[in-house]
């Protein structure tokens, strides 16, 4: 008999109460240290006492209204991402698929706007992850995810990941938009080979084609600056942002510059509860903690110490680890065996990871992370690692 939830998921058999920082307490009283962060969404580790007196306090106020009205906390926010980053303009949503629909649209639009109507094709590389709705699939393109799910929306060429000669093939000046993460997430953390991200720019200004940054797991904070892009010196002309921005509650942005937006007039496009008061005073208070530069620099140390014991893992276990990779507390462990059974042995060891493609391991943990949790992490990764060289 099928579940009362839709079984579209493996899960684990373990339940949480409560959580603090980087830990969790399970239902049984177990308590795991959180290297998941709900993938890379408890950005600040879980009730953060700033962000729980934040909704509280708009809790009391106002939890909803329509987007028919002004709303002065989504305008709070928008400003401040305006101010912290490339973009003029931001629409809330509540997932990262949703941002990617946006994004789609948008940058259709923008051609459409400027008489070129025709160009609509997108061009997404393999291993990409942009979200589960059908607009997503296509631009992700993956076996696992489309199959079954046909037809698809047309319009989107796959690309080996990080192939520029495939990249200087299939630009022409009738691309619509390139849609890339810097770091892909899912994709078994896979940072864009160097000087990449810079040649792409490039390639998009030379043919008029426009640049969508996915950084809804790489970006807010995770690599050490605000936005994973920042390292490159490059731009993009969409930005699709998520999970970490609500620091836990459901939240979205799509930030873009006037010029990509000039189509996205009144009634184009919509949401009945993005940028609602509560999620953007939320939003704003991770924003504020996240952007700021010592913080910032705080993730990039944190995640070299971090770093460093991996390699130490990798040098002690060998059979099971191979390589780190990644940026910042965005890093994952490229594995011998599945890392699903890594993910496993580690609930044993009382530490919570999370499986990504390519076999590897991805650590993302809350980006305020105390040194000695980073300590104790290592530590039950190191017995995780042991526990499955007696099985092997
Ligand atoms: C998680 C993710 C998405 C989709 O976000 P949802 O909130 O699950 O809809 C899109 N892009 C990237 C890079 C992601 O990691």
């Amino acid at each position: 008999m099928i579940s009362a939830v839709l079984p579209t998921y493996n899960r684990a058999p373990v339940a949480f109460d409560h959580g603090e920082g980087s830990w969790l307490t399970a239902t049984d009283g177990r308590r795991f240290l959180d290297l998941g962060s709900g993938i890379a969404v408890n950005a600040l580790g879980h009730c953060h006492p700033e962000l729980v007196r934040t909704l509280t306090e708009q809790a009391q106020k106002l939890w909803h209204v329509s987007n028919v009205y002004s709303i002065p906390e989504q305008e709070r926010l928008a400003a401040l991402l305006v101010e912290r980053t490339f973009a003029d303009t931001v629409f809330f949503t509540n997932s990262g698929t949703e941002t990617a629909e946006l994004a789609i649209k948008m940058a259709r639009k923008f051609h459409y706007e400027n008489g070129q109507p025709e160009r609509t094709g997108f061009i997404a590389f393999e291993g990409a992850f942009h979200g589960r709705s059908t607009g997503a699939i296509a631009a992700a393109g993956s076996e696992k995810m489309v199959k079954g799910f046909g037809p698809l929306m047309p319009g989107f060429t796959t690309l080996p990941w990080g192939d520029m000669a495939a990249l200087r093939a299939a630009l022409t000046d009738q691309t619509c938009a390139v849609i890339v993460e810097p770091i892909q997430g899912e994709g078994g953390i896979r940072p864009l080979p160097d000087a990449m991200l810079k040649e792409i720019r490039a390639l998009c200004d030379a043919t008029g084609t426009l640049l969508i940054l996915d950084e809804v797991q790489c970006g807010m904070g995770r690599t050490g600056k605000l936005f994973a892009h920042e390292w490159k010196g490059v731009t993009p002309d969409v930005m699709m942002v998520a999970k970490g921005i609500g620091g836990g509650f459901p939240l979205g942005a799509v930030l873009a510059t006037e010029r990509a937006a000039k189509g996205m007039v009144a009634g184009t496009h919509g949401s009945t509860y993005g940028g609602n008061p509560l999620g953007c005073a939320v939003g704003a208070r991770v924003v504020e903690l996240v952007s700021d530069p010592a913080f910032l620099a705080e993730v990039g140390r944190k995640g070299a110490l971090l770093r460093q014991g991996l390699e130490g893992l990798v040098a002690s276990h060998p059979k099971v680890f191979e390589e780190v990779r990644g940026e910042g507390l965005m890093l994952g462990l490229k594995c011998r065996p599945a890392p699903a059974d890594v993910v496993k042995a580690g609930y044993a060891q009382e530490i919570l990871t999370v499986a990504a493609a390519d076999n590897v391991l991805r650590l993302l943990p809350a980006l305020n992370i105390p040194d000695e949790d980073i300590a104790e992490a290592l530590a039950r990764l190191d017995r995780t690692a042991t526990e499955i060289e007696k099985s092997l």
